[in-house]
């Protein structure tokens, strides 16, 4: 038995048995911001507590994998596996992860490098290469085994210098960036009428089609602020473009959903290729203004519009893969995962920066641990993500022959807002398992999960494989304001709550790997497709014109 001792007004017990208890208020501590003479008494009482287990557990050191990094110390096999008969290992390994992730780490620093001194970093430019040399020298540092795999990206693309000016009868300034992978203006730009088509429904389109031809048409937008607000934003422009189209407009303006002005990017091509038509995101309240003008000027307002974006390719780009092998099945593996690319008009911090310099940390947390978990845990760094999942697309392709070992992806790509649990994409037979490994984190509340499945991060290839999937819910926090805008900076990032994540990704990532039974199967097709209506996916996939690709084969687990 162990001393006591108060942190915060609130008692610990000595850790020599790790207990919800203790780890919930070690995290209530950190949260309310313990008094750094009391936090160093924390991290010194933690530290020894876990050299005690250290010293207690049976010295199990046979079945050693080659250690690459020679300096580094020589790993053991955990003690069990977390699972219902026997959940010790995850325990002992939450007591050891924390002070390791808590206290002085590398991570910051790499979050700032990546962040201010490479910045944005879209797929295919020379700023995503100068990320990928980040991630390996940051593996490398942890002394964690790493490599990277090549896909070929079909089109680079970048913006130019986009203008619109309006010809009359009223006249102000209007500031718009292009929407990713759109195709330029025809050389010279493009004058003509704009023609307010509200939201795009087929109601408003109905009404105005026959004015569309030769038409540039602005669709309003409501503001962004809710995770289903965001999912719209990427479901509803595929039929206004289609509609567009077909009435014979020629570009299309949207309405910003973000307020002040900001800027930010999107892309509604989700393969990869330029999308069909030319389309720019204009400030809000500029585009308020113009709709305004419009509403007073029937068919009267004419603009000049310019967007001489570049496009090229093909080209080769690099997902980057961190391995720590099992010692007990070393081919069955878990992913652990974020995507490295970003947009470029911000920074690219909280998308998703932050959860790649999570998914670092989180490697060199557990290969600092001393102990080797039963399967093989991979920290899959993925780029493409922006252009829609297409580094995760190309790592399924590359690795079907070995998805039936795949045990679970771990997917993190929602900023800094508090983790909640897991998405587990429909499925309920992992719930169990994952509710199990986290127990050591109970009084965290981010052990309820949720059995939706959407797209929209690199998760969705490997559950169309039938492969399990665990994406965190995160709560909003400053995630919207700044998506994909100039604001998304390493200013936004709560560290703490950064490194209260990293705990739980490296904890659901060592629990799954370390378990004595598999997490859950692989499923079949006729499961996934099961899986799919039930959650509404299919709906998704149909409205993102990704179903053709899933009954065809060629998405997806195959027929
Ligand atoms: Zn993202």
């Amino acid at each position: 038995m162990g001393y006591r001792f108060t942190v915060g007004g609130a008692r610990f017990r000595s850790p020599y048995f790790p207990s919800r208890f203790y780890l919930g208020h070690l995290r209530e501590a950190f949260r309310n911001g313990v008094k750094p003479m009391r936090r160093l008494f924390v991290f010194l009482a933690v530290i020894l507590s876990s050299l005690c287990l250290a010293a207690l557990r049976s010295p199990v050191a046979a079945q050693l994998p080659p250690v690459n990094n020679p300096l580094a110390p020589p790993q053991s096999p955990a003690l069990a596996g977390c699972s219902t008969t026997d959940a010790s290992s995850c325990a002992q390994v939450a007591s050891k992860l924390l002070p390791l992730v808590m206290g002085p780490s590398p991570m910051e620093e790499n979050l700032r490098r990546l962040s201010d001194e490479i910045g944005g970093r879209v797929t295919g430019s020379p700023e995503m290469a100068k990320a990928v040399e980040w991630a390996v020298g940051a593996f490398r540092a942890a002394g964690v085994e790493v490599h990277t795999e090549k896909y070929t990206l079909p089109v680079t693309w970048s913006e130019g210098d986009t203008r619109i000016e309006l010809l009359g009868p009223v006249k102000f300034p209007i500031r718009l960036k292009s929407t990713g992978w759109s195709p330029a203006t025809p050389p010279g730009g493009i004058d003509s009428n704009i023609l307010d088509v509200g939201y795009g429904t087929d109601d408003d389109f109905g009404k105005q089609f026959a004015l569309m031809k030769g038409a540039i048409l602005l669709v309003h937008t409501d503001i962004g602020s809710t995770w289903a607000d965001l999912f719209n934003e990427y479901l509803k422009p595929p039929a206004i473009i289609a509609d567009a189209i077909k009435g014979g407009a020629v570009a299309i303006l949207w309405m910003g959903a973000r307020e002040r002005l900001l800027l930010y990017r999107h892309t509604n091509s989700l393969t990869g290729e330029i999308d069909k038509i030319p389309q720019a995101v204009l400030a809000r309240e500029d585009s308020m203004r113009l709709a305004r003008t419009v509403a007073a000027y029937p068919g009267k307002v004419r603009v000049h519009f310019d967007m001489p974006n570049k496009s090229g390719g093909p080209v080769e780009q690099q997902n980057v893969v961190g391995e720590i092998r099992g010692y007990e099945k070393p081919d069955e593996a878990v992913i652990l995962a974020a995507h490295l690319d970003s947009w470029e008009l911000g920074t690219g911090a909280l998308d998703n920066g932050c959860n790649a310099a999570l998914v670092i940390e989180a490697a060199r947390a557990i290969k600092a641990t001393g102990l080797l978990p039963r399967r093989t845990i991979r920290f899959v760094l993925f780029s493409g993500e922006e252009q829609g999942t297409i580094g995760s697309h190309e790592y399924v392709k590359a690795h079907r022959v070995e998805l039936d070992k795949v045990r679970a992806v771990i997917v993190f790509d929602s900023g800094i807002g508090r983790v909640t649990g897991y998405s587990l994409g429909g499925r309920r037979d992992t719930e169990a398992g994952v509710r199990e490994i986290l127990k050591p984190l109970e009084s965290w509340g981010a052990n309820n999960h949720t059995h939706d499945a959407s797209f929209g991060t690199d998760n969705l290839d490997f559950l169309l494989e039938g492969v399990p999937t665990l994406v965190a819910n995160q709560e909003e926090a400053n995630y919207l304001p700044n998506y994909h805008a100039a604001s998304d900076t390493f200013d936004k990032v709560d560290m703490r709550e950064l490194k209260l994540h990293t705990v739980l990704a490296a904890l659901t990532a060592w629990g799954i790997a370390d378990r004595t039974e598999p997490f859950g199967k692989r499923l079949t097709r006729t499961e996934i497709e099961a899986q799919m209506k039930e959650t509404g996916l299919d709906q998704q996939m149909k409205t993102l014109g990704y179903w053709d690709a899933w009954q065809s084969g060629a998405r997806g687990r195959k027929p």
